[in-house]
């Protein structure tokens, strides 16, 4: 007889055996063991279809993009804007010219904070980020409220790792200019409210912010209706190469927000006397950029959108249900971040137990988690800990290997306890 959990994992029939073949990767030995890869909040592997978009790009089509009338060129220009444009279509921007191509989420935040936030930030304003934020959704922001006298607010969150919305409500007031907050937490799973903060915000007349670093791994987005001003995230968190991102921002706002970067590319004249810029998105792109990220980003994006997403995330959803059910039989076993809506997060520490020491006995049976603050120390601070373990899964991880992480714990326990 088949158990509750069997019954639950045949009924999904999402086909995870088939879908892995496309992941070169995670077919290897790890110190004797099959790989087992929970470290998908880090990065995501990626599918032969965008290692092979990478290697076509080198093979056939090299060349610099924008400035070439040569054949090359032009196929190398051509190939770039596409990408561009099923970037707009898979987040359902209204223009091209609203997908600005950057080096990652941290960058496209550094963008906003360096021209718009610059632009606006007056003393005594004030910009509100949530406790969770990654550094990248901090740092920024503190950097520019000390630049411009601008003070820096946090939403509070609850033991649970939820934000607490009546204080978050109450936070936002005609003196909130910006609201920068994470759509998913890198660090607890947590899907937050945006919907609720961007309405509230947009009523005082302030623009909103998205970190969608970990979001859009996990379910897709439409930005016309979130109605958000700037949305970022970070190719290679969902199949496609490090080094290239996507900041969308509303046309309106990239239209007056001043450049950040200047050189080639982002210019329409320059003289010694005056220099004039190009339209949005090439305004921010100084530079040669990323044209292989870019190609294989949309290859990336190609290859996600034709899964099937409900299929997926029940497979992802039934991936959390089981792994959470099953470390929570391991003695001594705490879960930090206990959200009611969660992306395949689960963040966790051993009583007794080092994670640094958890995640080493995890390597030496192939399995990859991450160990440590994961980029949000006032996070670690408010649950007054150092650091967790954290197994973050993506749509290839499967029930199997959730029983070997519980194997390889159990281990983990008996070594070090
Ligand atoms: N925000 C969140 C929520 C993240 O998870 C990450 C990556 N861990 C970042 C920002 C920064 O992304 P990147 O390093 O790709 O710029």
């Amino acid at each position: 007889m088949k158990t509750k959990e069997e019954v639950r994992v045949t009924q999904i029939h999402f086909d995870v055996e088939e879908v892995r073949k496309d992941f070169p990767v995670l077919h290897q030995q790890v110190n004797g063991h099959p790989l087992v890869y929970l470290d998908n909040g880090a990065t995501a592997q990626k599918p032969l279809q965008v290692i092979e978009a990478i290697s076509d790009y080198y093979r056939r089509y090299n060349a610099n993009i924008h400035r070439g009338v040569h054949h090359l060129s032009q196929l190398a220009t051509q190939t770039y804007e596409d990408a561009r444009e099923e970037v707009r279509s898979f987040l359902n921007a209204k223009e091209t010219a609203e997908i600005v191509f950057t080096s990652g989420t941290t960058d496209g935040i550094n963008l906003v904070a360096n021209t718009y936030a610059r632009m606006v930030l007056r003393s005594g304003d004030e910009v509100l980020i949530s406790a969770m934020e990654h550094h990248a959704n901090i740092v920024p922001w503190q950097m520019i409220c000390e630049q411009t006298g601008a003070i820096l607010r946090v939403i509070p969150i609850s033991d649970d790792g939820e934000w607490i919305m009546d204080e978050a409500l109450n936070m936002i007031s005609g003196a909130t200019k910006i609201v920068s907050v994470m759509h998913v937490s890198n660090a607890l799973g947590t899907i937050n409210p945006i919907e609720k903060i961007i309405e509230a915000a947009h009523a005082v007349d302030a623009r909103v912010m998205i970190d969608g670093a970990q979001a859009l791994p996990h379910f897709e987005v439409d930005l016309q209706q979130l109605d958000c001003d700037f949305y970022v995230f970070s190719g290679h968190k969902i199949s496609a190469p490090t080094g290239i991102g996507i900041l969308f921002g509303k046309k309106e706002l990239l239209q007056k927000m001043p450049p950040w970067k200047g050189g080639g590319d982002m210019i329409k004249e320059v003289s010694f006397a005056k220099t004039t810029y190009a339209e949005t998105p090439l305004k921010f792109e100084a530079g040669t950029p990323n044209i292989e990220g870019a190609v294989a980003m949309a290859e990336g994006i190609r290859y996600w959108r034709k899964l099937n997403h409900h299929e997926l995330q029940l497979h992802e959803q039934s991936l959390l249900e089981y792994a959470t059910s099953e470390l929570m039989k391991l003695p001594g076993m705490r879960i930090y971040g206990r959200a009611k809506h969660k992306v395949p997060v689960v963040s966790f520490l051993i009583d007794g137990l080092h994670p640094y020491d958890v995640g080493f006995i995890l390597d030496r049976n192939g399995i990859a988690v991450r160990t440590g603050h994961h980029c949000a120390q006032p996070l670690m601070d408010f649950y007054g800990i150092p650091g967790t373990v954290r197994a973050s899964f993506a749509f290839y991880n499967t029930h199997q290997e959730v029983d070997l992480l519980i194997k390889a714990l159990k281990q983990a326990i008996k070594m070090l306890s």
